[in-house]
This record gives structure tokens, C-alpha cells and sequence, in this order.
């Protein structure tokens, strides 16, 4: 058996009820066979694999916290440390009622090799807890994430860990985080990114994700003579995410035609109003049923259906696994030629092998959703100095490691015999960096 169907095999034992862990391994160690099959005696011998695989650290804790009626609520927090084998673990926290210790695990063993493909020295980490923040009152959300930050500040530090918002988590929760762990260490640091910017966050932070998104989904289109402008786009999600790729995407001359949320989405023919999205998901807070009341043209439907509506270009920018085979299908029969993943991991692995057979270019989100975290990077490296950059500035480092990011992907495609194959190249320029990093620290 080769060493990769080993390691799948025993990841698959040694975290029972965790499939979407093993989906993105059996992804990652897939389609890296190639670099691991020529060198497979050494990395056997320093059981390179069963490192990577496996977190440096795991924790999980206990969160209880009051809500407004005087009732005690119990939720778990995790943290999981996977690898800072190239600099301090860096990854969101996630606050969601799907959470569990398999999602944390899976966000962060694919924050390695993102992290990685920035270019920039941030380790794998991701955390984040079963508590759900919809739905409940400001005092609500600060009494959990004071009780999450409580515990949670044992183990983080800006040298040792510095995590970052991801769903559930803006910059309302990173605030009240922020507050609780310098009133408990009382030291001023960049411990947190995503930060509000009267007390050390980022300028162009907020849109990173999306922007960046758009900025790579740009160069892999100008590379191939083609152009965003006049483009017609699907995204689905409503958050942080979806809505600054909806933005970039329509100043870069592209007609939106979709969002959605967890209840339904929306069908905009003339394109998506932003400002009214923005109003509200960032001002009110409330559900997409709202939007037909700006936009009596649009459509509102319950359920799932993104992925039916005819485009060029599909985003996928809500969670994971939420672009089936069935939808690709649909995407394909509909003309779709380019997908770019925001979310992490929204693409199942039937979806992406389907649409890369019927010559769909198709951008994994651990390159095209890298700009959120890249940013981050910025923002500790602006804490560190304590400068702050303007908005020109940090998003023209953006632009900057988003271009970088696609040439090296499409580069290492190349190399390796895979040419147009992103997931491959991602995969490959990503781990190839850290490895050589854990070589040479030794067997830690
Ligand atoms: P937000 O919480 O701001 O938004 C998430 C959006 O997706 C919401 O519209 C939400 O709808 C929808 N959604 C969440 N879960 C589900 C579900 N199970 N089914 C259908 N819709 C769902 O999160 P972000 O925009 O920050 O994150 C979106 C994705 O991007 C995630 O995969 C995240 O890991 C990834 N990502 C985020 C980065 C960032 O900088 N924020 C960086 C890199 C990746 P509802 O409000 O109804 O729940």
C-alpha cells in the first residue's frame, strides 16, 4: 500500500466521526502523490506524514455563560494548534451550532497550507464553539465571549497564536474577546486580528476575503486573455465574505445575480443592490426575506438553489460542502467557466472532480479565499510596529500576494505535469514550504 493510502487509512481510524477532517485530508494527501511517491523513503522514515496529520495541540474547553433571563448555558470551546512549523498558528474562531472538534480540525489542517501559500510566516490553527450568536442580545454575545476568552487566553499569545473572526465571529465578537484578554493579561498586544480600527485593526481587513477573492479570480482570467468585465456571477452567503467579493466583483464590471443565507437565497436579475444587502446583514442583522421589500423585482426562494441560476462565474462564499455534484452539474449545463471558492471547503470532492473534467476552471479556497488571512498577517505585522498602514497600502499588498498566490499555484501545476490543475498546485506549493521548515527544525 502506498504511504498515502496508509496515512488516509489511518486518519480515517484515528478520528472516528469526523468526515469532514478526512474529506480534506483524503483532499490535501490526494493530490499531493506525486511529490510524496518521489520522495517516500525519507518521508517515512521521519514519518513526515503522521506529523502533518496530526495537531500539535488540541484543546477543548468548557464555556458557561448567563443569558438575559438569569439561565446558565454550557458550550464547548476548541482550539486546535495543528502545525507552526512557519510561524505562529494563526485561524479564525468559529461560532456556529454545526461546530464540533472534526470542522475545527478540518479548517485547520487546510490553514496550513493557506497560510503557507501567502507567502507570510503564520502557522495552522483554527478554534471556535457550538454557541450561536443569532439571536441573541449584545450583552448575550459579550457574557460567551468573555467566558470563551477566560479560558482560551491560557494558550494564545501575538508570538504563540493568534486567532481571527471566521463565521459567527466579526468584529462585534472580536471586540468583546479583545477586552477580556487584555483585562486578564493585562498586556496591549496584537493577540487578535479582525480587530475594530480604533484599537489596532486593519484598514480593507473587513473586505479582505472577498476582495482578494475577486483579485485572484482577475489574474487567473487576465492570464488567460479574458477579463471580469460584462462577466455574469453567482455567490452564494450574505456575510463577510460573500458580500466585499460581491462589491469588488461589480467595480471590477461584473453583474452579481445572487446571495443567499442559511434560510434561502435571492435572484437579482439587474444585480445585486449592495447597499441594501448591506443594510440588512451589517446594519439590521436580519434575514434575506427583507430584500424584495428594496428590490420588488427580485426574487426571493426558501431552501437551497444558488447553484440553478445560469452564470460565467460561481463563488461559492458560505461554508462547506454547499456545491454538490448535483449543482455542478447544473453550473455545467449552464455554461459556468469559472469557480472560486471564498468559503473553505464549500465544493464537495465529487463536485470539483466533475467540474474539472468538463474544463471548469476551478480555484480552491485555500488560494482564492488566502486574502483574509494574508491580511491578518498584515495586521499583526502593523501591531508589531505599532503603524497603521492606509487602505491603499495594505490593499495594494493584497493585490500583490493574491497575483503571487496564482502564479505560484499555476506554477507548481505546471511543474508537476498537472497544467490548469489548482488543486493540485495549491496543495503542492503549500506543503512544500513546510515541510521544508519541519525538516529542518527536527523531529518536533
Ligand atoms: P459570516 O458568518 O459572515 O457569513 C456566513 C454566511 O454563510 C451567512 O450568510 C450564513 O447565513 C451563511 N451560512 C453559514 N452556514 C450556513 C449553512 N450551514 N448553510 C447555508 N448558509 C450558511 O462568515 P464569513 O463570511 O466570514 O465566512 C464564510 C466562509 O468563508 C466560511 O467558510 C469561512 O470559513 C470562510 N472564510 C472566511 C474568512 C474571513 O475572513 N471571514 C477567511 C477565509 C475563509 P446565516 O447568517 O443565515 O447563517
Amino acid at each position: 500500500m502506498s504511504y498515502v493510502d496508509e496515512i488516509i487509512d489511518l486518519v480515517v481510524k484515528q478520528n472516528p466521526n469526523e468526515p469532514e477532517f478526512h474529506q480534506a485530508v483524503k483532499e490535501v494527501l490526494n493530490s499531493l502523490r506525486v511529490v510524496i511517491d518521489a520522495n517516500e523513503e525519507q518521508f517515512r522514515r521521519d514519518a513526515l506524514l503522521e506529523r502533518i496529520v496530526n495537531p500539535e495541540r488540541q484543546i477543548k474547553f468548557r464555556v458557561p455563560w448567563v443569558d438575559d433571563k438569569g439561565q446558565v448555558h454550557v458550550n464547548t470551546g476548541y482550539r486546535v494548534q495543528f502545525n507552526s512549523a512557519i510561524g505562529p498558528y494563526k485561524g479564525g474562531i468559529r461560532l456556529h451550532p454545526s461546530v464540533n472538534l472534526g470542522i475545527i480540525k478540518f479548517l485547520g489542517f487546510e490553514q496550513i497550507f493557506k497560510n503557507s501559500l501567502t507567502g507570510l510566516p503564520i502557522g495552522g490553527g483554527k478554534g471556535g464553539s457550538d454557541f450561536d450568536p443569532k439571536g441573541k442580545s449584545d450583552r448575550e454575545v459579550m457574557a460567551f465571549c468573555q467566558s470563551f476568552m477566560t479560558e482560551l487566553c491560557k494558550y494564545i499569545g501575538a508570538d504563540t497564536d493568534v486567532p481571527a473572526g471566521d463565521i459567527g465571529t466579526g468584529a462585534r465578537e472580536i471586540g468583546y474577546m479583545y477586552g477580556q484578554y487584555k483585562r486578564i493579561k493585562n498586556v496591549y498586544e496584537g493577540v487578535l486580528t479582525g480587530k475594530g480600527l480604533s484599537y489596532g485593526g486593519s484598514l480593507a481587513r473587513k473586505q479582505a476575503t472577498g476582495y482578494g477573492l475577486l483579485y485572484i479570480t482577475n489574474e487567473m482570467l487576465t492570464t488567460l486573455g479574458d477579463t471580469l468585465q460584462g462577466k455574469t456571477v453567482s455567490v452564494s452567503g450574505a456575510g463577510n465574505v460573500a458580500i466585499y467579493a460581491i462589491e469588488k466583483a461589480q467595480q471590477l464590471g461584473a453583474k452579481v445575480v445572487t446571495a443567499s443565507d442559511s434560510n434561502g437565497w435571492i435572484y437579482d436579475p439587474e444585480g445585486i443592490d449592495l447597499a441594501a444587502l448591506k443594510e440588512i446583514k451589517e446594519v439590521k442583522r436580519a434575514r434575506l426575506t427583507e430584500y424584495t421589500s428594496y428590490r420588488p423585482n427580485a426574487e426571493y426562494h426558501a431552501g437551497k438553489g444558488v447553484w440553478s441560476v445560469k452564470v460565467d462565474i460561481a463563488l461559492p462564499c458560505a461554508t462547506q460542502n454547499e456545491l454538490n455534484l448535483e449543482d455542478a452539474m447544473n453550473l455545467v449545463e449552464n455554461g459556468v467557466q469559472v469557480v472560486a471558492e471564498g468559503a473553505n471547503m464549500p465544493s464537495t470532492a465529487e463536485a470539483i472532480e466533475y467540474l474539472q473534467k468538463h474544463n471548469v476552471r476551478f480555484l480552491p479556497g485555500k488560494a482564492a479565499n488566502a486574502g483574509g488571512v494574508a491580511t491578518s498577517a498584515l495586521e499583526m505585522s502593523q501591531n508589531s510596529e505599532r503603524l497603521s498602514w492606509s487602505f491603499e497600502e495594505v490593499d495594494s499588498k493584497l493585490q500583490g500576494i493574491m497575483k503571487n498566490i496564482f502564479h505560484n499555484i499555476d506554477a507548481a501545476s505546471k511543474k508537476y505535469g498537472f497544467e490548469g490543475n489548482y488543486v493540485v498546485g495549491a496543495n503542492i506549493a503549500g506543503f512544500e514550504k513546510v515541510v521544508d521548515a519541519m525538516t529542518a527544525q527536527g523531529i518536533v
